[in-house]
């Protein structure tokens, strides 16, 4: 009787479901199904054991902060009150003042988020300029003035183009004006903003009261897949086990996901994620995290959907299929426990919350 709580039991631990690495000492931490940066889900949180701590400092540093940071659902987070602990502007997401009239001049102009806060930072010093073949406003930051070459098809010729120059401040905009000077790109004195702009921008951040209108381009590269892949894979672990997902079935994705490997075949579309009561127009105006996993087509697919945002479809396994009792959806609200569905069919509590 004694035998089941020897070392021998212990050493059965699975290895981990991504790198398969054995070494007991390697399992002290969890490994979070959503990111702990996209909030907790009370005593029913989801964590799996069966990741090991090389993977699980792996993916929070390459995958789960480019999720957090530099995606759409990211960003929404911070509408939803969730913050990042630092303020360290995006790289991969280009966001942009839409044109309006308290936006003025500024419009175009290159922006980012702060993560404490959630709010805009204060443009950096840049170069904006017009480029007439696709008819959008190009912004330039000091070190991507070397890489502007401006001729007269693209930008019109020397009379007719539209520049400018914002800057954060009258020492930022003095700076600027030489380093384009250095860099050979012509400007003339008169298309300096005025430090009224300045001022105003300077104001914006901290007063609370304007909400400006940003465009946001981003793109979901392979590093996005692999995050996204990642909490599917994840969901797929907490529910269906580590024994299955060490089948080497699973290898395409665990590889796609931990070592950059061959792609996933995957697609974005703006379809509902719950069947039923939700339509195109129709969504559920609570902010939650909706996840699931199915067999599609003769494959195994994992869709989700954070926001009411895209609805993200990967194949995780082609020609495989799971026990059709083991496909699974689920609904995850910050601060509350998760709610499960059967796969595209809602859980009983959204069927009451439907907005009339
Ligand atoms: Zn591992």
């Amino acid at each position: 009787m004694a035998k089941l709580f020897t070392k021998e039991y212990h050493r059965s631990m699975p290895p981990c479901i991504y790198c398969k690495t054995e070494d007991p000492e390697k399992f002290k931490g969890v490994e979070h199904v959503i990111p702990r940066s996209f909030g907790t889900f009370g005593a029913k949180t989801p964590t799996l054991k069966c990741v090991c701590d090389d993977c699980n400092v792996f993916f929070m540093k390459e995958l789960d902060q480019v999720l957090a940071r530099e995606t759409l659902e990211g960003v929404t987070r911070y509408k939803k009150g969730i913050y990042s602990r630092e303020a360290r502007p995006q790289t991969k997401l280009k966001f942009s003042l839409a044109e309006s009239p308290e936006v003025g001049d500024f419009h175009g102009a290159a922006v980012a988020v702060d993560g404490t806060t959630g709010k805009l930072m204060a443009p950096p010093a840049q170069y904006k300029i017009l480029n007439k073949q696709t008819g959008k406003h190009e912004t330039y930051r000091e070190n991507q003035l070397k890489d502007l070459k401006i001729t007269d098809e693209v930008y019109g010729k020397p009379g007719e183009r539209e520049t400018g120059i914002i800057a954060p401040s009258h020492d930022a905009l003095d700076a600027f004006i030489k380093k384009l000077h250095e860099a050979g790109i012509p400007y003339k004195e008169k298309e300096r903003y005025q430090p009224p702009f300045v001022k105003a921008m300077e104001g914006m951040p901290d007063d609370g009261v304007s909400t400006l209108e940003v465009t946001i381009d981003g793109k979901i590269d392979d590093t996005v897949k692999r995050a996204l892949v990642k909490v599917l894979f994840n969901f797929a672990a907490y529910n269906l086990g580590a024994v299955e997902m060490l089948k080497s079935e699973w290898d395409m994705a665990r590889n796609f996901i931990r070592f950059a490997g061959e792609t996933l075949k995957g697609r974005v579309t703006q379809k509902p994620f719950w069947d039923g009561q939700e339509t195109e127009k129709i969504r559920f105006l609570d902010d939650s995290y909706n996840l699931r996993i199915e067999n599609q087509n003769g494959n195994v697919v994992g869709v989700l959907q954070f926001y009411n945002l895209f609805t993200y479809e990967f194949i995780l396994l082609e020609s495989y299929q799971i026990p059709p009792e083991q496909e699974v959806a689920y609904r995850f609200t910050p601060g509350q426990e998760p709610f499960i569905g059967r796969k595209m069919t809602m859980p009983q509590y959204l069927k009451m919350q439907r907005p009339e």
